[in-house]
């Protein structure tokens, strides 16, 4: 059984071909600048990476040289495209019109042209990214996967804003989060690793990338979490401000001539870590320059270790406890500084880390590096979204 997951941006697509027998990952790579002059074709299997420039028009040409490439005699996984029992699409947004992966149908169809407007960015092209896989592989089971689909499980009080109830009868206007495969996958492997029943633990899961969310699982499920409408609420991001005070950006966009999405590009896009260090949004730069004594590098760090704190600390409120605190993505399984300062000073909860496991850490395995006197278990998991959307996409398709 070999399934393909495809992540469309609106310029680029990024793919793998799982093996689901083994759950390992045959071919991966990605298509950037599609549409725009220079596009770029990576492609990794056998060990070896392929990169090519080669001219991607459009999102079709892009799948049907993945598909070439992955069918390819010389550096392919696969004999024919016939091998590929089903597709994966991973969707950013889903407002309340999908609470779980589906299907690809007319139908549904129908229902994401509906849903274009709450990530404009990322839905459109997710929908391009379905057709031109269709285009390819029309007899092909595929489904789409949401990256909120995870946190329907969140009470009514803890998904809805405080905004008259019409509007959110209206436009379904609410919490409704993101990294949902992610914070998924390393829960469920957290109550494995531990050999627990996921049903007895409650558990904080802390995606630390890019863009970073933390929710609280109570019994594998999801209760709350800290993004939003859309990925910019919650703690400060790479370039993301998350939380803040709506009337300071109505004030900061008056001062400085800007319009409604003059003013959300710039939260989105100028702000965060970025925009506080004026040095980078990549956490290495950061820890580097905050090591040479830069001031404002050293604030932004700090901003978003207490931001996480915090989380942690109003989720362990809602879960009555925690059991278990969980770091992945990019930050979280790689800056140990980032996670020793985020965990300091949380022993009335009961979380102790052992500084020596934490600085040790393996890279690219489950590490666990609570100290021998912690009540709370702290672990380390790589996270794989690919693979829970693959997984999903064979349930849901009723294949295997
Ligand atoms: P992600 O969005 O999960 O790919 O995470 C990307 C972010 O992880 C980058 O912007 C870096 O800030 C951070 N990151 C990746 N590797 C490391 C590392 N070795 N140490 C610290 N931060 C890292």
């Amino acid at each position: 059984m070999k399934i393909l997951v495809i992540n469309s941006g609106s310029s680029s697509l990024k793919y793998q071909l799982i093996d689901m027998e083994r759950e390992s990952v045959l071919a991966k790579g990605n298509c950037e600048r599609i549409g725009i002059a220079h596009s770029n074709f990576i492609y990794k299997a056998h060990g070896q990476t392929i990169e090519q420039e080669v001219d991607m028009p459009n999102h079709n040409v892009a799948v049907k040289l993945v598909l070439d490439k992955l069918c390819d005699k010389k550096v392919g996984v696969i004999a024919s495209m016939k091998e590929i029992d089903g597709v994966g699409h991973r969707v950013v947004a889903s407002g309340e019109a999908f609470k779980k992966p589906t299907l690809v149908t007319p139908e549904s169809m129908v229902l994401m042209e509906k849903i274009k407007d709450l990530a404009p960015l990322h839905n459109p092209a997710a929908i391009v990214g379905v057709n031109a896989c269709l285009a390819a592989m029309p007899k092909t089971p595929m489904v789409l996967v949401f990256d909120t689909g995870f946190h329907f499980t969140m009470p009514d009080y803890a998904y809805m804003y405080a905004i008259d109830y019409a509007h959110y009868e209206k436009y379904k206007i609410r919490r409704y989060g993101a990294h949902g495969t992610s914070h998924k996958f390393v829960a469920q492997e957290a109550a494995t690793y531990l050999k627990k029943n996921i049903e007895d633990l409650k558990i904080i899961t802390c995606h630390l990338g890019n863009g970073s969310s933390i929710t609280a699982i109570k019994g594998g499920k999801c209760i709350d979490t800290s993004m939003g409408f859309t990925p910019l609420a919650g703690v400060p991001m790479g370039t993301r401000s998350g939380d803040i005070d709506y009337s300071a950006a109505e004030f900061l966009a008056k001062k400085e001539g800007m319009d409604v999405s003059e003013m959300l590009n710039y939260l989105n896009k100028k702000c965060g870590v970025l925009g506080v260090s004026g040095v980078s949004s990549d956490f290495r730069d950061l820890s580097d320059a905050a090591e040479k004594g830069n001031y404002r590098a050293e604030l932004a760090l700090n901003m978003f270790t207490y931001g996480a704190k915090k989380y942690i600390g109003a989720y362990s409120a809602a879960l009555n406890g925690v059991d278990v605190i969980v770091f992945t993505a990019g930050i979280g399984e790689n800056d140990d500084v980032v996670r020793s300062k985020t965990l300091s000073e949380l022993d009335y909860l009961g979380v102790k880390l052992d500084e020596g496991k934490n600085k040790k850490c393996p890279r690219g395995q489950i590490a666990e590096i609570q100290a021998a006197d912690s009540k709370v278990k702290i672990l380390v998991i790589p996270t794989n979204e690919e693979l829970v959307i693959a997984r999903e996409t064979m349930h849901e398709a009723k294949l295997g």
